[in-house]
C-alpha cells in the first residue's frame, strides 16, 4: 500500500500549505496540468498568515511524522530516517578518517625514502 503523506507546517502544525509551482496549458483537457513544484512554501492558517514556512512530512493517515532515508526517495518514519542518516554521517566519518590514515601512511613513506636517499648519497660520495 502506498503511504499518504501529508505536509505540516514547522511553526503551527497546519496543513494549510501552497508552494508555487509551474503548469503548461492542455488543450485537450481544457485546463491547466502542473508540471512541478517549487521547494519554498508558504502557511495559509491564520496564525502564520501565508508566511514562509517549513514543512515536516507526517503519514497522513497514521500521523506518524516521516523522514527519508539517505539516497531514498522514500518516506519512512522518522526515527528509522534518523537513524540512517546517523549510520550514513558515522560511515562518511570512517571514511574520512582511513583516507586521512593513507595519506599519513604514504606522506611518511615518502619522507623515510627520501632520507634513505638522501643517506645513501651522503655514504656514496
Ligand atoms: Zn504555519
Amino acid at each position: 500500500m502506498t503511504r499518504r503523506i501529508e505536509e505540516r507546517c514547522q511553526d503551527c502544525g497546519s496543513t494549510e500549505i501552497i508552494h508555487d509551482a509551474v503548469a503548461e496549458w492542455d488543450v485537450e483537457k481544457q485546463r491547466y496540468v502542473l508540471i512541478d513544484t517549487q521547494d519554498g512554501c508558504n502557511c495559509n492558517s491564520d496564525l502564520c498568515n501565508g508566511a514562509e514556512c517549513h514543512v515536516d512530512i507526517h503519514d497522513a493517515d497514521t500521523g506518524e511524522q516521516l523522514g527519508r532515508a539517505p539516497h531514498s526517495f522514500t518516506y519512512v518514519p522518522k526515527s528509522e530516517a534518523d537513524a540512517a542518516w546517523a549510520d550514513y554521517a558515522a560511515q562518511q566519518e570512517a571514511d574520512r578518517a582511513e583516507r586521512d590514515r593513507v595519506r599519513q601512511q604514504e606522506q611518511t613513506i615518502h619522507q623515510n625514502a627520501e632520507a634513505l636517499a638522501a643517506a645513501h648519497q651522503e655514504i656514496t660520495s
